[in-house]
């Protein structure tokens, strides 16, 4: 039987197939989950060669992820497009760089929101996990973000090589109001344009 940290890294081997982390500068994925805080979660702004932001929830000792082409909306009448994207390590939600000409995904990420979240999801009015939720295709939780705050919605509506989801922001107080610091990191404060320079 396979313990669960053997698990988790049976989980990122896509992640490892994609990159040279020697090379890309990004995280090997070491980092285990600290018990008794929230999940995590992290939205990258990532100019690769289209221009998309990367969607990440911690469930279960890595990141799942999706990449949002247009990044997440706080008007909950804005369906958000998400495709599914390879598990990634935890220590991927504190990454901000310049992943190298020549490398999976090569161009500036930045750490355009970052946080913890809790989850929501029920099946038939009683809770459930979110390994679960994404199981059935359908999550519900609330982040607690610098940028984003209050509830939101993950759909699966679409299953196989095309497989699609659609993020939207829940009616709730946190709806419509305005992003802060919309280009800038919330981690370093830093637009794009300053991460790329930096790492010239
Ligand atoms: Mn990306």
């Amino acid at each position: 039987m396979a313990d669960q940290a053997g698990v988790k890294q049976g989980r990122l081997a896509a992640y490892r197939r994609k990159r040279d982390v020697r090379r890309s500068g990004e995280p090997a994925g070491r980092r285990n989950r600290t018990t008794g805080e929230e999940p995590t979660f992290v939205v990258q702004h990532h100019l690769a060669s289209s221009d998309h932001y990367d969607f990440r929830l911690e469930v279960d000792g890595v990141l799942r992820s999706w990449a949002i082409p247009k990044g997440p909306s706080v008007d909950p009448h804005d369906k958000r497009m998400a495709r599914p994207t390879e598990d990634h390590p935890l220590d991927y939600a504190d990454f901000e760089g310049v992943i190298p000409d020549g490398e999976y995904g090569a161009g500036p990420v930045q750490v355009w929101d970052v946080g913890r979240y809790r989850n929501n999801s029920e099946n038939r009015g009683r809770p459930i996990e979110m390994a679960e939720a994404l199981r059935r295709g359908h999550a519900s939780f609330e982040l607690d973000g610098q940028k984003l705050h209050g509830g939101f919605a993950l759909t699966r509506i679409r299953r196989g090589r095309d497989e699609s989801w659609l993020l939207v922001k829940k009616a709730d107080r946190h709806a419509g109001k305005r992003v802060p610091r919309t280009t800038r990191s919330a981690l370093t404060g830093r637009t794009l344009t300053q991460i790329r320079k930096d790492d010239a």
